[in-house]
């Protein structure tokens, strides 16, 4: 090797063939027939076959190559411009297939002999890649439209540049600037687009795939604002999700209400993309109203059935203070008939009797809220009040059984929020259970008791009866589960019902020994501010 006059240099034939051979990338030397005259590292490398094998083997055979056309085509086309790019499948040593994108440049000798230069590229990996990326799309794009959710795909890359000009301007909390800047939240809806929606969203938006792709804030009615801030807020905190009912608008402008979910890929959340869904729940909801209505109207039933069921119970506490009221009168009389009438006496005998009238109203009082029919009202409640409430309309019932009430409800419990009626119910229906279960039982006392647990109280009602067996204790709160010849069955069910709806929960405590136990828990109500 030395230098060319030109400056190029002047390299043999042989130092050529040496340089080839240590390329990196497999090059292929072969005649127009396929025969193989050189065959280097990167060839033996990648195929697999040596140097020795390949040489004089013809290259389609030796490496079963799948062309993409017939071969006579592409070679016409190799004669005639002089080179050929294209993907072929071959066949290497060790039997794998692999795709090798191919270049061919063809080359004339001064004696017209005709040869071809390979390079080859192993696409292998890329082209599997890709056809997993394609099928993965594929897949993709069939969910995306056979689902019968409604699907956005939403660009909201122009919020970045928002946020951008608000940190700027020294703004750190995006919650706090909504806050005092309500108007921010239409102003992101109109910046962010539809890029993308199936066909479930032209039914349910009423409109065509044109109607629907641009600004969004079309389909955000001003009540669902807060939810629209609330899915930026936690695509921002980096949650992976976020979900919440909203009411929408469809194209006409009709509203209805959604399920709304949003996923924040983070592969995609800062190329600004995010896929929303929206489930039309408006029949879900429907249904949610009749059966609070339906359950509402049990429960009015069971509750006059319990208060028909107490009858006798509360014609006595009513008939007490109304003897106490006419024994005071008479005494009173007796005391002013006299020759020096004994004012006093009789003050007190008319003290005693508007004492006696008042426990009698207070009575006919409490069994007219339970047997009204009103909304429920929320209030702050003791249960030491709400127990002594459910006590005085069972007390009859208690003492008919022979039943020892023993309660243990300490002052100073925290309050619970809750409706006073509602409660009152749960407690009166969990007592008369309690004597009804003892009415066979040698031993019949019968224990309230109330302690804290953690952010709740927990009010617990248990017998001495011949408790509940361990298989039957799932069907208890039931609807219509009952093991009494005139049972309704409703009174658990509608015990349940009432302690979710109050954020609480009732369960019979796991068999101690004898008799059942019933725990009433109901969370604890917050301080005061936190209820305005
Ligand atoms: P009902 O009282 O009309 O049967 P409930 O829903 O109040 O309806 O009760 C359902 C069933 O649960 C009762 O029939 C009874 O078998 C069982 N049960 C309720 N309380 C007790 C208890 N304290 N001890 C044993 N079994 C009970």
């Amino acid at each position: 090797m030395h230098d060319h006059p030109g400056g190029v240099l002047d390299i043999s034939a042989n130092a050529l063939a040496g340089l080839l051979d240590a390329a990196h990338e497999p090059i292929l030397v072969r005649d127009l027939e396929g025969r193989i005259l050189f065959w280097n590292g990167g060839c033996e490398t990648l195929y697999g076959h040596g140097r020795e094998a390949a040489r004089g083997a013809y290259a389609p055979q030796l490496l079963a190559t799948v062309f993409p056309a017939p071969l006579d085509e592409i070679t016409a086309r190799l004669l005639d411009e002089g080179r050929w790019e294209g993907e072929v499948r071959r066949r290497l040593a060790d039997g794998r297939e692999a795709v090798i994108a191919l270049r061919w440049s063809l080359r004339r000798d001064d004696a017209g002999a005709a040869w071809v230069l390979e390079t080859g590229r192993d696409v292998t990996e890329a082209r599997r890649a890709e056809e997993a990326l394609r099928r993965s799309e594929y897949r993709f794009r069939n969910v995306f439209h056979a689902m019968s959710v409604s699907f956005w795909e939403l660009d909201f890359s122009a919020l970045a540049g928002m946020f951008g000009a608000l940190r700027a301007r020294g703004v750190t909390s995006l919650r706090a600037h909504i806050a005092e800047n309500p108007g921010f939240v239409r102003e992101m809806m109109r910046a962010s687009q539809v890029v993308d929606v199936n066909e479930k969203s032209l039914q349910l938006f009423e409109a065509t795939r044109e109607q629907l792709l641009g600004p969004v804030d079309r389909f955000w009615p001003p009540c669902s604002e807060h939810v629209f801030a609330a899915s930026v807020v936690a695509a921002l905190e980096k949650q992976p999700h976020y979900e919440s009912e909203a009411r929408f608008r469809t194209y006409d402008g009709r509203e209805f209400d959604g399920l709304f979910t949003c996923c924040y890929p983070r592969e995609y959340l800062p190329q600004g993309a995010t896929l929303v869904g929206v489930i039309d729940i408006t029949d879900r909801l429907r249904a949610q109203e009749d059966l609070q209505r339906v359950q509402a109207d049990l429960a009015h039933a069971a509750r006059i059935s319990t208060l028909g069921e107490l009858t006798a119970s509360i014609a006595h506490e009513v008939n007490q203070p109304l003897s106490a009221i006419v024994t005071n009168g008479e005494a009173g009389l007796r005391w002013l008939k006299r020759e020096t009438p004994d004012l006093d006496e009789v003050g007190r005998a008319f003290d005693r009797m508007i004492g006696e009238a008042n426990r009698a109203s207070g009575v006919i009082g409490r069994i007219r809220t339970m047997a009204v029919k009103g909304e429920p009202e929320t209030a702050r409640l003791a249960l030491g009040a709400l127990v002594e409430d459910s006590v005085v309309l069972v007390r009859r019932e208690l003492t008919a059984h022979d039943v020892v009430l023993r309660v243990q409800v300490p002052a100073g419990l925290p309050e619970v929020m809750g409706d006073r009626v509602q409660l009152q119910q749960v407690v009166v229906n969990l007592l008369v259970n309690a004597a009804q279960a003892m009415a066979e039982a040698e031993e019949r006392v019968l224990t309230v008791r109330a302690a804290v647990e953690g952010e709740a109280v927990a009010l617990s009602v248990a017998d001495t009866g011949p408790g509940v067996p361990p298989e039957r204790a799932a069907q208890l709160f039931n609807a219509f589960y009952t093991t009494k010849a005139d049972g309704m069955g409703m009174g658990l069910s509608i015990c349940r019902t009432i302690a979710q709806a109050h954020g609480g929960e009732i369960v019979l405590a796991p068999g101690s020994g004898r008799g059942a136990t019933f725990v009433l828990k109901l969370p604890c109500a917050g301080d005061a501010q936190e209820l305005d």
